[in-house]
């Protein structure tokens, strides 16, 4: 009981020492200002338009833009939860998204119980009788699994344990799929998948919601957003993975970058490592799916996936964690409660 009341002192010592955190009430949710957070990094460069701030030290940066989901930290565009926010003059971010999303990317050697990793996971998305997004070139099952092959080789030529979850043209169903990354630890999950939707273009990458987080394939937060799952356990490396792999793929595919986002796909919702999916253009757009049919763009996808698990493992380290001085802690969400049944009249 003494050693927590010790580490609780020290942990308050260091929250103060890090700058007070001033928080605001908006609309029922918690929110900090970018000065706050500003600070709290040590970036010190301020550039302020009527919409939007950027605040900067070197190459690292932060943006936000006024009542936009549209976030970049260090010129990487990221989807908030909730937008951002006016209060008093100040640009505000959600608290959700300081501790969910920022603060893990920020500082990816700071997150607890991060696993070094020697294993990686890939995942060619559909098979068989599924052939996934369609293009006049062919089908996103067998472009995803060219593409994790060619990754296959990359990955191994330096060192790496390589698991396909598919190996040929065969329909695996989705818990399959986990069952198998399930299996192994010090391992991480790539999911690969080409996206389909009318004449949109460009590349998005996808990892877990954290606990009342809402998908963004989902209107509003809803009550599923509140079911904890196995992925769970991971929402920092998971957030920290997802950030080094859209990184890579907007870098090398110089496609347009969708941002970095949030879902509950079944492949990634139960794994018990981190994991993350990517969307490696649009087979329904030709202009996409003219580049998705060449070996050259998917090699290029290869690569991009190889320098994402090389700048993970780079990110996460191997050395012991530190005791982790971050933001606040992340707020106890009550699941919203169902609207309660009027008992019948008595007369
Ligand atoms: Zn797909």
């Amino acid at each position: 009981m003494r050693r927590i009341i010790c580490l609780l002192l020290v942990f308050i010592a260091r929250l103060a020492n890090a700058g007070d955190w001033a928080v605001h009430q908006v609309g029922g949710r918690d929110y900090l200002d970018m000065d706050n957070i500003a600070d709290f990094y040590g970036l010190k460069e301020v550039k302020r338009t009527e919409k939007e701030l950027t605040v900067s030290s070197g190459v690292r940066s932060l943006r936000a833009t006024m009542n936009s989901a549209e976030f970049y930290i260090n010129n990487l565009k990221f989807i908030l939860s909730y937008p951002a926010v006016e209060h008093g003059g100040k640009i505000c971010i959600s608290r959700m998204d300081l501790v969910k999303l920022i603060e893990p990317v920020m500082r990816p050697s700071k997150i607890k119980n991060a696993q070094p990793i020697d294993t990686v996971v890939l995942d060619a998305g559909h098979g068989g009788h599924d052939n996934g997004a369609m293009s006049q070139w062919g089908g996103e099952k067998t472009f995803a699994l060219d593409t994790v092959q060619r990754a296959r080789a990359l990955l191994q030529a330096a060192g790496y344990k390589v698991v396909l979850t598919r190996s040929d043209d065969t329909f695996i169903p989705l818990d399959d799929r986990v069952r198998i990354a399930n299996k192994y630890r010090r391992a991480i999950f790539v999911s690969v998948h080409f996206n389909a939707g009318g004449y949109g273009t460009g590349v998005e990458t996808y990892t877990l919601a954290p606990r009342g987080v809402p998908s963004m394939m989902a209107d509003g937060p809803s009550i599923s957003d509140f079911v904890e799952c196995a992925g769970h356990a991971h929402d920092a490396e998971n957030i920290a993975l997802a950030t080094a792999t859209h990184a890579a793929l907007v870098v090398k595919t110089r496609m347009f970058d969708r941002g970095l986002k949030r879902a509950r796909f079944v492949v990634i919702r139960d794994l018990t490592i981190p994991g993350v999916l990517i969307e490696g253009g649009f087979q329904s757009n030709p202009y996409d799916a003219k580049f998705i049919a060449t070996p050259i763009y998917r090699q290029t996808l290869a690569q991009a996936i190889f320098s994402a698990v090389e700048n993970y493992k780079r990110a996460v380290g191997n050395q012991p964690k530190e005791e982790r001085v971050a933001a606040p802690e992340p707020p106890k969400i009550a699941p919203p409660k169902p609207a309660p049944i009027e008992p019948p009249s008595s007369q």
